[in-house]
């Protein structure tokens, strides 16, 4: 059971003590305190099913058993060696991870969140190619620090402050937004606008506007790197027309410059046909950043890269004082061994598909949704005044977030407007967390003879679709062994019946969620 702080105490300590920056993304916001996989539990003990996984953070589900067992392990042996001694916890992930890897990216720098690992990579464009300028997109969001700020393009993570020089923007190249709207390499194919066979006709347009870029505000042959995320995150899944990203890595090269992948959203799997996300384009960057989902929600990051721009970086020591240690090794270790044994990736291909065809078809009836876009679990629904294409205005869209929420279902809002309702689930989601129902619950004097899809409750009968047993408070579900502890058991969708147990006296409650 819940032992924090009451909600009203949060509210207060919130408003006394922490950054009034730092924005809850409810008006009524949630304390969580519990999670498992795809669900999450708040203080009164209500389930949610995490559309959402923290922002992309929790990849292979919260407390997944696995990554939890070797994370308490790692605990009770050593908790902190520095970089300048070496565990073999932190040698066996590194070579793990980096058999990930195409080509001659074979040399990792591990560090703590996304920002510094796209600040780390800043400064290896910086030194191996000897020049200062880096351009990044419009409307991309690479991290928060007085120096990615800068490659960062989206209003609301700017502080009106200087930022490094030679930092630019080439235009977003949107296929719903974007002046020459394009096609996508998608399911969900933007209407009104072309679908060509191979790539892209406006990648080409966008390629030109980023050469107009280069030549006329970057020292000729003089540009350090692009940065691009393979599908933008924050401002609320945007993919670039086929072939853009290709295309502006060739040219970046001529021009001197390298390519930095962030998949800090996009790897691991997420985008289901490849386990990066720049794959899906057909190219191989010079520096890759991690975070997010690579700890499964522990904090961890890295940076890859080949050996040549790593050999740059060497007039000074690199020196971190967390980075990468034993702890966060072990997590993720364990997280990549998930992702392969439970074929997560492949899951994220099949269940993405689901859901965009799930939400083209909402988008037919609906017409609040202007797009649906994405990739795999990488999802974006934006909603615009019905009948144009102009935002819908924020107020109504964190409506909307707010009720899908209150139906126990949390997921994210993203976009310049904030207008972009963004799915990006724990990647153990599946088609049935969906449909999951109660359908029946009567009077009985049957025992329990099974569990899952058809449960017999003695003195009721509960009929089940794919619901997972939770005792009272959260933590771990039930196994077939809960007979004589079960305590609660909730589920609670609109429409579906919410059922509550307790042993001691056995009693059952159920009503309908309004
Ligand atoms: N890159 C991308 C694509 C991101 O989405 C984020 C976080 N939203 C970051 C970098 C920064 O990561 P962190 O918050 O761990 O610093």
């Amino acid at each position: 059971t819940y032992s924090g702080p009451s909600f009203q105490k949060t509210n207060k300590i919130k408003a006394d003590h922490i950054a009034p920056a730092i924005c809850n993304i409810y008006k009524r916001p949630l304390v969580l305190h519990q999670g498992h996989m795809q669900w999450l539990f708040d203080h009164d003990g209500r389930r949610y099913l995490d559309l959402f996984g923290g922002i992309v953070t929790v990849s292979v589900g919260h407390c997944h058993p696995k990554v939890s067992a070797a994370l308490h392990e790692q605990i009770d042996s050593l908790w902190h060696v520095t970089n300048i001694y070496r565990h073999p916890k932190i040698y066996e992930y590194v070579e793990k991870l980096i058999a990930k890897f195409p080509g001659d990216l074979k040399v990792v720098y591990l560090v703590n969140s996304g920002t510094e690992a796209n600040d780390l990579a800043l400064l290896l464009a910086k030194a191996y190619t000897g020049s200062n300028d880096v351009i990044s997109l419009q409307s991309c969001y690479h991290g928060y620090s007085s120096t990615v700020m800068g490659l960062t393009a989206t209003q609301s993570y700017r502080m009106p402050i200087p930022v490094p020089s030679g930092m630019h923007h080439a235009m977003l190249p949107d296929p719903y937004r974007g002046i020459w709207g394009g096609c996508r390499d998608s399911i969900s194919q933007v209407k009104n606008s072309c679908a060509c066979a191979g790539d892209c006709v406006t990648s080409d347009k966008y390629v030109h506007q980023l050469s107009e870029l280069l030549e006329n505000s970057v020292p000729a042959g003089r540009v350090a790197a692009f940065f691009a995320e393979s599908i933008q995150g924050v401002n609320g899944a945007v993919q670039f027309p086929k072939g853009y990203i290709k295309k502006a890595v060739e040219l970046i090269r001529k021009h001197g410059g390298l390519f930095v992948a962030d998949e800090v959203q996009t790897g691991f799997g997420r985008t289901g046909d490849a386990f990066w996300g720049f794959q899906n384009h057909g190219v191989q960057p010079d520096i890759v950043t991690l975070a997010k989902g690579i700890g499964n929600g522990f904090p961890l990051g890295a940076v890859v890269t080949t050996k040549a721009i790593a050999e740059a970086h060497t007039k000074s020591s690199y020196f971190n004082t967390f980075g990468g240690n034993p702890m966060a090794a072990a997590v993720g270790k364990a997280v990549l061994e998930v992702i392969e044994e439970e074929g997560l990736q492949q899951n994220c291909k099949e269940t993405g598909r689901y859901f965009l065809e799930q939400l083209m078809e909402l988008q037919n009836s609906h017409p609040v949704i202007g797009d649906v876009r994405g990739k795999g679990l990488m999802i974006g629904l934006e909603l615009v005044e019905p009948g144009t294409k102009q935002p819908l205005n924020s107020g109504d869209a964190s409506e909307i977030l707010e009720s899908i929420k209150d139906l126990g279902i949390l997921i994210g809002t993203g976009g310049r407007w904030r207008n972009v309702l963004r799915i990006k689930p724990p990647m153990c989601i599946n088609k049935k967390d969906f449909t999951s129902k109660v359908i029946k619950c009567e009077e009985t004097k049957e025992p329990i003879v099974e569990y899952g899809k058809v449960s017999k409750f003695e003195g009721f009968q509960i009929t089940l679709e794919n619901t997972i047993l939770f005792p009272a408070g959260g933590g771990q579900p039930f196994d077939l062994g809960w007979l004589n502890d079960v305590e609660v058991l909730q589920v609670l969708r609109k429409g579906d019946q919410a059922i509550h147990f307790t042993q001691q006296p056995i009693e059952i409650g159920t009503d309908v969620v309004q």
